[in-house]
């Protein structure tokens, strides 16, 4: 880092170059102020459109962003190294997946929603959903697209404002969504940048948002929630994983290398759903390693230009965790079936890993890695399968391989995680329709789906009367009123009561 730049600037880097390819200004704790101060001005005229008016804008920059589609994959190509039908079908389409269903839901979904009353039937009420104000976002690097704008469109669709502070390692590609998003017409104070580091990431926190969605490691995790505890604003947790791949030995052989191998190593294995661990039955062991190694070995490492399949780590210090961790693997005893070292070129890479008898006490199977290695454990039945899964603190995705698939969910059901996929890889988080998040360290909340977009509103309860209230039960109290009531309490409560009916 240019010394001179630091700290009002980032310098962008290429990771499969190290070549600079931009500098971003930070933005200051007086810049963040006055950034969420025009979002929230900006904010009351959009939370008073019509939710089917927003949505008719949000899906005309939906076509927006799918004409620019080759200039983002080119973004995520040169900034995160991704290659370029991953960059595609893993954060472009899941985007306009999301505004698409968003644009069609938001509608119903926001609209008042009566909720009957079971013992005042008197009265009648509904429960409204009503924007917040502002949404901060304080995203990672290794879905620079995806995650923060997600998140913003879900906040931008339920009426609130975003805010959103990209990673200081793969800012431009929101400088450029920005960009886009300004030219579609759309008030350039709804959707707003902020870029820097952890303090600016602070500096959000503070600056008067109404709501907080946090994506990144557990450890930065826990200060992000704790500064929005003392700023009391509620927050999303969405932290690190540790997908184990529970292989059974009646599972599509095939099917669970290929799909093991491209879930270990997309990326480059730097993805909280990555296949973090695979749990293969004894019987099938062999023939599953040898047959991941064998996918594996195909993939070709490279970028930014031509065609490649595996990228390179987005910095140096991502690489060193990397070597620590296999090297700690094969202290105790990991065999290395393939790779196990930075590649043998330019740039941050490293080679797509398999190690073989790894056991659970080894780093590389309790820690999240974040790189394209694929540590196989030897497991002699479920039980145990889901023993060694469920030890680890995280709980963010799994994945189960069977033919049965009465064995399958009974094993995705005693998983302790946010979200299980049978016989398959990745289709979770691509599904807007699909609620995400996390147990245990991996977080709370959940992003996408129903629930999420109405997660960004304040919950307002409005009540009605339909007769006239039932003053007798107002004070002054007295002996025959508690008699009654004692005698209603009895009746209503009752097994035999209507009520328990009408409540069911
Ligand atoms: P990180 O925790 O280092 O940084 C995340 C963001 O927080 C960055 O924008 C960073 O600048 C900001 N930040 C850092 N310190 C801060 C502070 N004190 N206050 C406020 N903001 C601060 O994470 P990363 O290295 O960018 O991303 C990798 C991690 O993200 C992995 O652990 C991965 O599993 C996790 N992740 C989780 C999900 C999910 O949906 N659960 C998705 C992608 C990544």
């Amino acid at each position: 880092m240019n010394e001179r730049l630091a700290p009002a600037v980032l310098e962008c880097r290429a990771p499969a170059t190290g070549h600079t390819i931009g500098h971003v200004r930070v933005a200051s704790p007086e810049d963040v102020r006055e950034t969420v101060a025009r979002a929230r001005r900006a904010q009351v005229r959009w939370g008073q459109l019509d939710v089917a008016e927003r949505c008719k804008r949000l899906l005309a920059l939906g076509q927006r962003l799918l004409d620019a589609r080759d200039e983002l994959t080119e973004g995520l190509a040169l900034e995160c190294g991704k290659p370029r039908q991953e960059a595609l079908l893993t954060e472009v389409a899941p985007l306009l997946a999301l505004v698409k269903y968003y644009a069609a839901r938001a509608p119903r979904l926001l609209g008042p929603r009566p909720i009957p009353l079971a013992f005042f039937k008197h009265r009648r009420s509904e429960v409204r959903y009503e924007a917040r104000g502002v949404i901060g976002i304080i995203s990672p690097w290794n879905f620079p697209l995806l995650i923060p704008f997600a998140d913003a469109f879900t906040a931008l669709f339920s009426g609130n404002a975003a805010v959103i502070k990209p990673s200081e390692h793969a800012s431009l590609i929101a400088i450029t969504m920005k960009r886009l998003w300004d030219e579609s017409g759309l008030d350039p104070d709804l959707l707003q940048i902020v870029a820097g580091r952890g303090e600016t990431g602070q500096a959000l926190i503070q600056a008067g948002v109404q709501k907080i969605v946090f994506t990144g490691g557990v450890e930065t995790g826990r200060r992000v929630a704790a500064s929005c505890g003392q700023a009391l604003v509620e927050c999303v947790m969405e932290l690190g994983g540790k997908a184990p791949a529970i292989v059974c030995e009646d599972a599509d052989l095939e099917l669970a290398a290929r799909a093991i191998a491209f879930c270990g190593f997309f990326n480059a294995g730097q993805a909280c759903i990555s296949v973090e661990r695979v749990l293969a039955h004894e019987s099938i062991y062999e023939e599953l390693s040898e047959r991941i190694v064998d996918h594996a070995r195909k993939l070709r490492q490279g970028g930014p230009e031509g065609t490649w399949d595996v990228g390179p780590m987005i910095f140096p210090p991502q690489l060193a965790t990397v070597e620590a961790l296999v090297a700690d693997a094969v202290e105790r005893g990991a065999e290395v079936r393939l790779g196990g070292r930075r590649a043998d070129r330019t740039g941050d890479f490293y080679e797509p890993t398999v190690l073989t008898e790894c056991t659970p006490e080894m780093r590389v199977a309790r820690e999240e890695i974040f790189g394209p290695v694929l540590p196989v454990l030897r497991v002699k039945d479920d039980e145990e399968a889901l023993r060694i899964a469920n030890e680890v603190p995280l709980g963010l995705n799994g994945y189960v391989f069977s033919r049965s698939a009465a064995r399958a969910r009974s094993i995705a059901e005693r998983l302790e995680v946010g979200s299980v996929l049978v016989n398959d890889v990745l289709v979770d988080y691509g599904a807007p329709e699909v609620p995400f998040g996390g147990v245990k360290n991996s977080g709370f909340g959940r992003v996408h789906g129903d629930d999420a977009l109405r997660a960004m509103c304040n919950v307002k309860h409005i009540g009605e009367p339909r007769l006239t209230p039932i003053t007798a039960v107002w004070p002054p109290y007295s002996a025959k009123g508690e008699r009654l009531a004692r005698a209603a309490l009895a009746a209503v409560f009752s097994r035999k009561s209507p009520l328990s009916r009408l409540l069911g």
